[in-house]
């Protein structure tokens, strides 16, 4: 996260719309920066790693959830759906690719602003600054965690990398290890919906980068109705 204005990538390939967002996003502080096409944005991203993309999924080159896969491969940065198609597996598809969140066309500026902010909230939310400076490598179980990188480390020393709204995530787990955390203080927002399956999502794809086996989950345990709960001891170097 940049300490000024954070970066805005915004993949919409009509004008109208992509002028739209870009505006109200201006007005609101946030450097925006448009691309049309799914090669012209992930070219972009490779170059510096914007603090967010908004990714439109009907695109004339490619298939936008491909653009937020190969995102989250190279350039791991919170992500933002853009979908004119009305479709749940399509948006439950969008966050299992690790993106962080979806908003339907046609949209008011004022509530993708909102979405945009909640989303940089949740991420700042997880900055270094909480555990001090430079300890940004958690060791627990028999996993190490580089949160600059991005990065799950073996015992055996093989490693798996995960999406920004992973990584986050799996930081907010490890600073409050062996508690019970609400899907509110996971996501970092006030009055969930309940039916928001957001974290849930997120916490299964976890569960499988961790080699947690979900009938019977012995890291991230879930505490039903409450919330889940990172069970290891954790030290952050
Ligand atoms: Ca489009």
């Amino acid at each position: 996260m940049s300490a000024s204005n954070p970066t805005i990538l915004v993949l919409e390939d009509e004008p109208e719309i992509a002028r739209l967002i870009c505006t109200s996003l201006s007005e609101y502080g946030f450097r925006c920066e448009h691309a049309s096409t799914g090669r012209q944005l992930l070219d972009r991203a490779k170059r510096s790693t914007p603090d967010l993309c908004i990714v439109d999924l009907g695109l004339p080159d490619m298939d936008g959830m491909q653009v937020v896969r190969e995102l989250q491969d190279g350039s791991p940065c919170a992500v933002l759906i853009l979908t004119g198609r009305n479709d749940l597996t399509d948006r439950v598809l969008g966050l299992e690719l690790g993106a962080d969140d979806y908003i339907v066309k046609p949209f008011e500026p004022r509530e993708l602003v909102a979405r945009v902010r909640s989303i940089l909230r949740r991420y700042q939310r997880a900055a270094p600054t909480e555990v001090g400076g430079e300890r940004t490598v958690a060791r627990f179980a028999e996993w190490i965690f580089d949160r600059g990188q991005h990065t799950l480390i073996a015992a055996d020393g093989r490693q798996t990398s995960l999406s920004a709204a992973e990584a986050g995530l799996l930081t907010t787990l490890l600073l409050k290890p062996n508690r019970i955390l609400s899907r509110e203080q996971l996501l970092g927002e006030r009055d969930v919906d309940p039916f928001d399956r957001s974290i849930d999502v997120r916490i299964s794809r976890l569960r499988r980068k961790l080699q947690d086996d979900p009938q019977e989950p012995k890291l991230i345990k879930t505490v039903y109705g409450a919330g889940y709960l990172l069970a290891a001891q954790v030290s952050w170097e």
